[in-house]
């Protein structure tokens, strides 16, 4: 039987780099701005197992807060691309804190490989004791080695934790600890050089959106709001809304109205709550109560986050482009399925 070349029997981990404190430092005026590149970050990787390998991709060198769903939309393209290779084994993406949750959310829904997709990044810059960059680059790289099993998703690592992309939120804007998943804790953890796993998320069909409705605002409604700003959206081009809530999903109702002006106009508008846990349920049926508004067309959100939910209209609203049905029809469909 003839030898395999050693090249045949290489994974590879693609690893794409678009920003975040991962890749930052303090300057001498004490504030934090993008100074490394993927590669310096990757020289200072220990050793890996002797048939893995590193693809860098320099894909952008963006803080969150520059990330757009267009740009999540495209690397999530990317991401497809690189895994349909033989080669790879899997993908790791590097990112700005901040937002790291939606753009996880974007590519799990649409991203259908079996090949493990982690996603990481840092709370604290480079130079600054007790970074922990490395460590997270490096538990994401042997979370895609091990490799994580099909079906677990996009996963987002961050302190050796594992979380699924639909339920992780940041829940600390500058502790080491930031993100957790307040429902339902994380997947696994990093453990002694290896990668246990806990549960597996409840399964998601990928959605297949050739493109992406970026036109789509979230607008918390906060107590006293009326509808002036829902009216504003609906006057300026916005094809989607999703409104947080109070509580189960109600809102103040100086909103009504609008809501109902809204929705009669074939605008898809999803409830969320401003709640970490627990989500939206048509049980109040008072003025503005989630049972009021779910009769009068809105579209319940679940549990998830008012920011995940925008980026599932998103993609619901990018898919009824190719489907020849209305928008709403889709939106309502999309979120009817996705488990919650
Ligand atoms: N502000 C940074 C960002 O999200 C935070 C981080 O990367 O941790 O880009």
């Amino acid at each position: 039987m003839p030898l395999l070349a050693k090249e045949s029997y290489m994974k590879s981990v693609a690893i794409f780099f678009t920003g975040g404190t991962i890749a930052m430092r303090q300057g001498e005026d004490g504030a934090v701005r993008p100074a490394l590149s993927l590669g310096e970050l990757l020289a200072e990787l220990p050793a890996l197992p002797e048939q893995a390998r590193l693809l860098p991709v320099e894909w952008a060198t963006l803080p969150s807060s520059h990330m757009t769903p267009e740009l999540m939309f495209r690397l999530a393209g990317d991401v497809r691309a690189m895994l349909a290779r033989d080669d790879i084994a899997g993908a790791v993406i590097l990112h700005g804190t901040d937002v790291m949750e939606e753009t996880a959310f974007m590519l799990d829904l649409l991203l259908d490989s079996a090949k493990p997709v982690v996603i990481t990044g840092s709370m604290r810059a480079y130079g600054e004791p007790g970074y922990d960059g490395l460590r997270n680059l490096a538990s994401a790289i042997r979370a895609c080695l091990s490799p994580l099993p099909a079906g677990l998703g996009v996963a987002l690592l961050m302190t050796d934790k594992l979380f699924a992309a639909r339920e992780v939120t940041k829940v600390h804007s500058m502790g080491i600890d930031a993100f957790g998943s307040p429902a339902a804790g994380p997947l696994g953890s990093c453990v002694a050089g290896g990668i246990q796993i806990f549960r597996m998320p409840v399964p998601h069909a990928p959605l297949g959106a050739n493109a992406l409705e970026a036109r789509v605002e979230l607008l918390s409604l906060v107590p006293g709001a009326d509808g002036r700003l829902i009216a504003f959206c609906r006057e300026n081009g916005v094809k989607g809304l999703v409104v947080e809530g109070l509580g189960a999903g109600n809102v103040p109702p100086g909103a009504l109205e609008e809501l109902g002006k809204t929705v009669n106009a074939g605008l898809p508008v999803v409830l969320t709550s401003r709640c970490i846990e627990g989500g939206v349920w048509p049980v109040y049926g008072y003025s503005g109560g989630a049972n009021t508004l779910r009769d009068m067309g809105v579209i319940l959100g679940g549990n998830l986050r008012a920011q995940k939910a925008r980026i599932l209209l998103m993609v619901a609203l990018g898919m009824a482009a190719d489907a020849g049905e209305p928008p709403c029809e889709i939106a309502r469909k999309v979120f009817d399925n996705f488990p919650n």
